[in-house]
């Protein structure tokens, strides 16, 4: 048994992929897919937290920091507000 261990311990914060806005790359948004598009043969489309659609950003290979001053005020807020999930 590890010492300290517990279910809440065991969990960190919810991810999100970052994603720039087209008309305002300097704004970083938080990403996430829609998956019940998934099984009816269309691929998850992406969305942001804030609500824009998957032509209105561009996808970045990064992780989505709600700390940084570029992050979306409203993706910041929805981010930290996301419940946590289980360590992988
Ligand atoms: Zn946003």
């Amino acid at each position: 048994m590890v010492e300290g261990w517990s279910f809440a311990s065991a969990r960190r914060p919810a991810t999100f992929g970052c994603g720039e806005q087209r008309d305002a790359p300097e704004i970083q948004h938080a990403r996430t897919a829609g998956e019940d598009t998934f099984f009816c043969g269309f691929p998850p489309q992406s969305v942001t937290l804030c609500g824009l659609a998957e032509e209105e950003f561009v996808a970045v290979l990064c992780r989505f920091e709600p700390e940084s001053e570029h992050a979306c005020p409203q993706c910041r807020t929805a981010a930290l507000a996301a419940p946590t999930v289980p360590c992988d």
